[in-house]
């Protein structure tokens, strides 16, 4: 007799065949009595769940984070509370516009997400590898993402779409800079920094508040494909990062961040030019240094995919006392929109399933019933299903509220953004890159925008020439040139290959 367990059906009666369908006679036809065969389709027939309509593409790994530095004087928030302490983490890596089997190197931003199971509930940190984002206002997000997804009618990405947006929105020409670069397409998550974008708040135990980024930077270094590199691994492999993330765990080469935070007292927030809660923004650094804060380290490969990375729910609305949002409006609408999508993609309870579900503090809440209600919380007592009652349910407690908020102004539809203001960090980005970087922006470009009606390149050339006239030109001239190129020398077998 085989030491092998025995199979069951998934209400747990031992199996006595899975190859062959019960039949009438030797040839058929089926007995629909045969239920095992019909739960086996059936839940084939479901093993689908709708994708992330963004950030479908993902990769995700185990870990902890570990408190290196204090700053109590910002947060009460339990996890930063003493140096050495540990808290676990779940992390989740993504491409922005990808279906989930896009490839893993094409050029786009890519998500940054953390779970931190903390002692206080989950904190979820929703972020990318670039600490700016394309628009500041929520109202141009879904137009933004059509722009990103295919055309109607092609049914193929439209980078006339893309850059019509862009250039009918200068403010995104922070973030396009980025894309174009050299960080556009990192050779794994490992190599690249994580933002939380942002701007949130904090707030420590005298009610004191803070205006706060949050930063991740890599122990890896900084790598990227150029887009002839990443052609030739995607012509390989699409799984790239899958399978550099999946063998650096086994291999025990864990990767590694270094959290920082930038701080700015609550009362200095609007004595800049710049609005320090538009995401299209970053703090300088001269004005709002790193302070260290602790290190991240993932270190397991999660045993299952799908239950710990594709059911993975991040959510910048999981937040934990000590920490907050701001006036921001991305992140306002943020806060609402992500957990929307995952009770659409999840189901109501989602946040119950062992991905999300927090680790490391009792959940104590009257919500109902809904599809995934597989857990109990009676407190112990069923008749404390409502609130207040007299059963000695769970109540809120005050003392963990955040300080409020001081608002002023009227309540308006517009937005006052001087444009020149939008130029402002693109030039300081393009600036700082070298000859040789600004050469392969500009050739990136070209690469992207090729397909790209004239009015549309004369219209993004007029955007680049507020941020910097050398940009405009160099991006001009190296489409003119891909376009001679293209005209004089059709790709032919002779084509050369670049070795990897
Ligand atoms: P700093 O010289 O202090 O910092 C420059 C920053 O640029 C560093 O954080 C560096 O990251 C990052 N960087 C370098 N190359 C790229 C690239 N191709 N794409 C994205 N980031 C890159 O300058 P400032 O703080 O005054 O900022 C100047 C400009 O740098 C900003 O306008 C912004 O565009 C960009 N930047 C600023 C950040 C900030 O939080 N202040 C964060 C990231 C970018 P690293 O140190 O990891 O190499």
């Amino acid at each position: 007799m085989s030491n092998k367990p025995t199979l069951t059906t998934s209400a747990g009666a031992p199996v006595p065949s899975n190859k062959t369908t019960k039949t009438a006679g030797k040839r058929g036809p089926a007995l629909l009595e045969d239920y095992q065969l019909i739960e086996k389709l059936a839940h084939q027939n479901r093993e689908r769940i709708p994708e992330r309509a963004v950030h479908a593409k993902g990769w995700g790994l185990q870990g902890k984070f570990t408190v290196t530095h204090d700053i109590s004087q910002y947060t009460c928030a339990d996890l930063f509370s003493q140096v050495g302490k540990q808290t676990e983490v779940l992390s989740r890596w993504s491409t922005v516009a990808g279906e989930s089997g896009a490839a893993d190197i094409e050029r786009d931003v890519r998500g940054f997400s953390l779970k931190f199971y903390t002692e206080q509930g989950n904190w979820d940190l929703v972020g990318n590898n670039t600490p700016v984002f394309f628009v500041r206002d929520a109202f141009k997000f879904p137009d933004f993402i059509r722009t990103q997804k295919r055309h109607p009618k092609t049914n193929l990405r439209s980078p006339e779409a893309m850059f019509d947006f862009w250039a009918a929105q200068p403010e995104s020409v922070h973030q396009v800079t980025i894309l174009m670069s050299d960080r556009g397409i990192p050779k794994t998550p490992m190599h690249m920094n994580g933002y939380g974008s942002h701007t949130f708040s904090m707030w420590n135990k005298n009610g004191e508040r803070f205006w706060v980024k949050f930063h991740f930077k890599t122990h890896q270094g900084h790598e990227h494909y150029t887009n002839e590199e990443a052609e030739h691994r995607i012509g390989k492999t699409r799984e790239a990062y899958q399978e550099d993330l999946f063998s650096a765990i086994e291999n025990g080469d864990y990767p590694k961040w270094t959290m920082f935070i930038q701080v700015m007292p609550e009362e200095e927030a609007g004595k800049q030019e710049y609005n320090p809660f538009d995401v299209t923004k970053v703090w300088p650094h001269d004005d709002y240094p790193l302070i260290e804060v602790g290190e991240l380290e993932m270190n397991k490969n999660p045993e299952n995919y799908f239950q710990m990375v594709e059911n993975a729910a991040y959510s910048p609305s999981n937040v934990v006392p000590g920490i907050g949002f701001s006036p921001d409006k991305m992140l306002q609408a943020r806060v609402w929109s992500y957990a929307d999508a995952h009770r659409y993609r999840l189901g109501t309870h989602y946040e119950a399933l062992p991905a999300n579900a927090a680790k490391n503090s009792k959940i104590n809440h009257y919500h109902k019933d809904g599809s995934m209600r597989f857990f109990t919380n009676d407190f112990d007592n069923p008749d404390a299903y409502y609130e207040p009652n007299q059963h000695n349910g769970p109540v809120a407690n005050e003392s963990v509220a955040e300080p409020p908020l001081k608002i002023d102004g009227d309540a308006a539809r517009y937005d006052q953004v001087e444009e020149a203001i939008d130029y402002v960090q693109p030039r300081a980005l393009y600036n700082l890159f070298s000859d040789e970087q600004k050469q392969r922006l500009y050739n990136n470009y070209a690469a992207a925008m090729g397909p790209c009606s004239d009015a549309v390149k004369e219209r993004w050339y007029a955007v680049l020439e507020k941020v910097h006239p050398d940009y405009a030109k160099g991006v001009r001239l190296a489409n003119e040139k891909l376009d001679s190129d293209v005209n004089a020398a059709p790709i032919t077998d002779e084509t050369p290959v670049i070795d990897n």
